[in-house]
């Protein structure tokens, strides 16, 4: 058998186009939530590779046959749970020509389009955003990373840029603000950056947005100053994962000033909405802020991976992360960016290809439409699901997240609900945990999902009850 050459992408290239045009036709059809039992996939799989090569004719009929029905289908228009993950015709092309090429897009002259459409695609999208002229952007791969760097540029900053010379043995512990309504990330980043779980301080919040209290956060900052502790900085969050919490950044943007500490803003699905002018109260005050991220891919259809990070000092940010070894000197092409020095990871994809195919298609007013559309059938939705006597809402909408809960349910029953719900297929829900009690979220960000789709929602949840 020959080994496949790239002359055989034409067939392969097409095959593939053409599964992916019927999956997108026929998606309404299939389960939204993958409806295996664990163990079922990898049953299927052989325990040792192959030692030839296989026709590839075999692979794509073993793609259909086992790998398929053991998929979530994130792109289904009746996906609710989590945050979603929308890609778009434009941004899988982009994609497949990203693959193609398989650049690695660490320096300015391993791909000086990449760097530059980078830099020129972010900031379209700060402009979009409205924040000002003083945001730099860079894509890390997700969330997560972006708020290491933005973590490990607290850390250095306030060590006088000596951490990662001399490490934390030593120091006075530092400290970093933030609340109960932030994402496992914040934490996660708080680990790696050796500031240790118990200097990640949670403020306390109040408010329907579950805000943090400015007032706590000042005292908690100057107590831990007298104890000759390191306040090292502020992790805001605007539109938190379990129900949307947004933090009044423009009042800890005061605390932060007041206190010279480095804020970055987590606002990794809601960003999103920011496009929209009319909605840009929901997070006053970032223009303030040292850091900020949003993932395009949660509602724009800005195709996993790729999250867009705003810094104000670039400075800070490669002076905490830049490193030069030999052989990634640019001798004779210096003075441009090197984006790889703005990241934890070396390796870059080029991923701004994505956004700049995904923007030029829909132009900014066709993704603001869906945003507007998403938050309005949420709300809609909401009250429907709040006249219903069988049902509680938990939490009111924020932007298109709400939750809400079956009435004389317990938590187990809750959970059993949720359960009977994403079995059925014709939904996907996922739960959290509101003030100690099981709730069910709701959030409508699929990039395909229609008002009908939405409002099923109800229909679903009366006929399961
Ligand atoms: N921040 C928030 C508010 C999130 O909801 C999530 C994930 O859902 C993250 C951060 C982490 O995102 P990523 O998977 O891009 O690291």
């Amino acid at each position: 058998m020959s080994e496949p050459t790239w002359d055989d992408l034409e067939t392969w290239g097409k095959r593939a186009v053409t599964w992916g045009v019927g999956y997108h036709r026929s998606k309404r059809d299939l389960p939204v939530r993958a409806q295996v039992a664990p163990g079922d996939i990898a049953a299927q799989l052989p325990k040792a590779p192959p030692e030839n090569g296989e026709a590839m004719e075999a692979i794509f009929d073993d793609f259909e046959k086992i790998i398929m029905p053991g998929m979530t289908h994130w792109q289904h228009p009746r996906f609710f749970a989590y945050f979603c993950t929308n890609a778009t015709p434009p941004s899988v092309v982009a994609d497949y020509l990203i693959a193609t090429m398989s650049a690695q897009c660490m320096l300015w002259q391993t791909s000086p389009a990449a760097t530059e459409l980078e830099t020129r695609v972010l900031d379209w999208l700060r402009q979009a955003l409205g924040l000002p002229d003083g945001f730099h952007g860079v894509i890390q791969g997700t969330a997560s990373e972006a708020t290491l760097a933005a973590v490990l540029t607290m850390r250095e900053r306030t060590l006088g840029w000596a951490g990662n010379e001399a490490g934390l043995p030593g120091q006075h512990p530092l400290r970093i603000y933030t609340t109960d309504q932030v994402h496992t990330s914040i934490d996660r980043a708080i680990w790696i950056a050796g500031i240790g779980q118990e200097n990640l301080i949670r403020i306390p919040t109040s408010g329907p947005l579950k805000s943090m209290d400015t007032v706590a956060l000042n005292t908690a900052i100057e107590t831990d100053r007298a104890a000759g502790l390191l306040p090292a900085g502020i992790i805001t969050c605007v539109g938190g994962t379990s129900t949307g919490a947004c933090d009044i950044v423009s009042d800890v943007a005061v605390v932060a000033k007041r206190q010279n500490l480095f804020l970055h803003v987590d606002a990794a699905w809601a960003g999103n909405a920011m496009l929209c002018p009319e909605l840009r109260d929901l997070w006053a005050g970032s223009e303030l802020a040292d850091s900020i991220v949003f993932n395009p891919y949660k509602w724009i259809g800005g195709q996993f991976d790729g999250s867009v990070h705003f810094v104000r000092s670039p400075e800070d940010l490669t002076r905490t992360l830049a490193y030069h070894p030999e052989y990634l000197k640019t001798h004779g092409a210096d003075g441009f960016i090197n984006y790889s020095e703005w990241s934890v990871p070396l390796g870059r994809r080029f991923r701004a290809l994505k956004l700049w195919f995904l923007i030029r298609a829909y132009g900014l007013d066709g993704l603001r439409n869906r945003i507007r559309n998403h938050i309005a059938w949420a709300e809609t939705l909401c009250e429907k699901i709040r006249a219903d006597y069988r049902f509680e809402i938990v939490t009111d909408p924020i932007l298109s997240l709400f939750s809400f809960r079956a009435t004389g349910l317990d938590d187990a029953g809750q959970l059993d609900f949720v359960e009977r719900i994403n079995s059925d297929g014709r939904i996907y829900l996922t739960q959290t945990n509101v003030d100690g009690k099981i709730a069910i979220r709701v959030q409508v960000s699929q990039f395909d999902t229609t008002k009908a789709d939405v409002m099923l929602i109800h229909d679903v949840i009366g006929e399961l009850l």
